[in-house]
């Protein structure tokens, strides 16, 4: 049997986190067993779906790499299945019309609140008569089709992670709503129906969802015996949490896939990190891999039941590893949006391969693409400030001296070669130590004193010809004769 499984994002947002990592987790099982992935847009909430947001999910899946076999389907245009499913239904007596209005169910709630009772429909509208119905119809009420729910029953499913899950069907709210009225008479399908009708017809094997929908598999699976359909297997991956441990929201910064990628996360590294999220591979110490490596590996045995706390050093490593083990050619192009962004004039005039170079030298020293804005600037700008460490730097002994030596030994093009040459040159001429140059060479054509290898930052700044400008302007504030 070819297994199948899908993901059903509603396009009420840009692509969550959690719902990225749930389709990490069905993309991962689907290439694991060589079965399907589908994807399927659930925009049956007219009001707050918006097709910006389906393209932001479509990039934003693509971007991570989850390659879906089928769709992307829209709920919006299978509209006449979902009506054929309520009238079937209706007809084998499953399913009715109920007239009761929001008022008389704002009283029951509240008179059930009263008694410390749980809020339910008392089924009240479950067996009118063909008068009792005609006089609400004349009465102007409209309707919704509600599904019986047998409140003895005891409904159980074997979760592929939470194991063995039961559900009384008294506790599922009464008869449920499955649509609302429309012109026709028929309706507009509610979210759990229409996710059941969906999942029969695309044959879905295993629904992979959040454990936020656990109480809807309960329903779900009435509906399948109702239309006497197979019940797919199930599997209720775990929230993730912040450090607080409560659901991650909006509240703790960033929570779509396009706010990482903004923040300068690879999608390599990100969904390394979601692999991660809920899941450990079979040698638990191994933190870097594939997707396709995790395919191979990846079983619902290894999936957590507790919820995964989001780790930002954890990500910000992992995707370091990514960046750092990257071919500078492929890292370069990555930057260049960043360094244009940042208005980095040098992203367009200057050559691919001192591009390149700027990207090998700073490459070992960033974790996030976004990092390379701030490390880089010293490249962009024309002259630096120096910060107190430097300015300290620039007024010891010897200092000045040293680094007019420095340009007056300037006369031809910088290489990694002749550079060490004038450092050594200097050191003995003017009888300054090594280490108090290479300091100093720092603070003046850097104005900081920590940053990538000195000797290549003056390389690249000399192919830029910034070098003499700020060797001269350091000599001017140094007073270290
Ligand atoms: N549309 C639902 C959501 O975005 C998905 C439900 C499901 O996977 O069954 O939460």
């Amino acid at each position: 049997m070819t297994f199948r499984v899908r993901i059903a994002p509603s396009p009420t947002g840009n692509l969550h986190i959690g719902t990225a990592r749930t389709a990490v987790f069905n993309w991962l099982f689907a290439r694991h067993h060589g079965g399907k992935f589908v994807l399927r847009i659930e925009d049956t909430d007219t009001e707050r779906s918006r097709p910006e947001y389906t393209d932001n999910i479509l990039e934003g899946l693509r971007w991570l790499g989850m390659d879906w076999d089928e769709g992307p389907f829209f709920q919006t245009k299978r509209l006449d299945m979902y009506k054929e499913a309520v009238q079937s239904l209706l007809d084998k007596g499953l399913a009715y019309r109920c007239y009761t209005t929001s008022e008389e169910l704002e009283a029951l709630r509240e008179s059930q609140k009263a008694r410390n009772q749980a809020p339910r429909y008392d089924n009240r509208h479950r067996n009118l008569t063909p008068e009792q119905e005609a006089a609400f119809k004349a009465e102007g009420r409209s309707f919704v089709i509600r599904f019986k729910i047998d409140d003895s029953r005891k409904i159980k499913w074997n979760d592929l992670v939470r194991g063995e899950m039961s559900w009384q069907g008294s506790d599922l709210g009464g008869d449920m709503v499955i649509a609302r009225a429309t012109e026709d008479g028929i309706g507009q399908p509610l979210y759990n129906f229409a996710v059941v009708v969906d999942d029969m017809d695309m044959q879905i094997t295993h629904v992979i969802r959040g454990e936020d929908h656990i109480a809807n598999t309960a329903k779900q699976i009435l509906l399948y015996e109702a239309f006497g359909a197979k019940v797919p297997e199930f599997s209720h991956t775990p929230l993730i949490l912040n450090e607080k441990g409560a659901k991650l929201s909006k509240r703790d910064g960033v929570t779509s896939i396009s706010d990482f990628q903004k923040m300068g996360f690879t999608a390599e590294g990100l969904v390394n990190y979601m692999t991660l999220l809920g899941w450990s591979p079979p040698d638990s110490t191994q933190e870097i891999f594939t997707l396709q490596e995790a395919a191979k590996d990846f079983t619902f045995e290894r999936v957590n039941k507790a919820g995964a706390k989001f780790d930002w050093d954890k990500l910000d490593w992992i995707n370091s590893q990514y960046i750092h083990s990257m071919p500078v050619d492929k890292l370069t192009d990555m930057l260049i949006p960043f360094w244009k962004e940042a208005g980095y004039h040098f992203t367009e005039n200057k050559e691919r391969p001192w591009l390149e170079k700027l990207t090998a030298l700073i490459q070992p020293g960033i974790s996030r693409l976004t990092e390379a804005v701030e490390v880089a600037k010293i490249f962009a700008i024309e002259t630096v400030d120096f910060d107190s460490e430097a300015q300290e730097q620039l007024q010891k002994e010897g200092v000045k001296t040293a680094l007019q030596g420095v340009v007056g030994a300037l006369d031809s093009e910088i290489n990694a070669a002749n550079a060490k040459d004038i450092i050594k040159q200097v050191v003995k001429q003017q009888n300054v130590k090594k280490g108090l140059l290479m300091r100093s060479l720092r603070a003046a054509l850097t104005g900081e004193m920590n940053g990538p290898d000195i000797v290549d930052s003056w390389v690249l700044l000399n192919n830029t010809g910034l070098d003499k400008l700020r060797l001269e302007k350091a000599i001017a504030h140094s007073s270290g004769d």
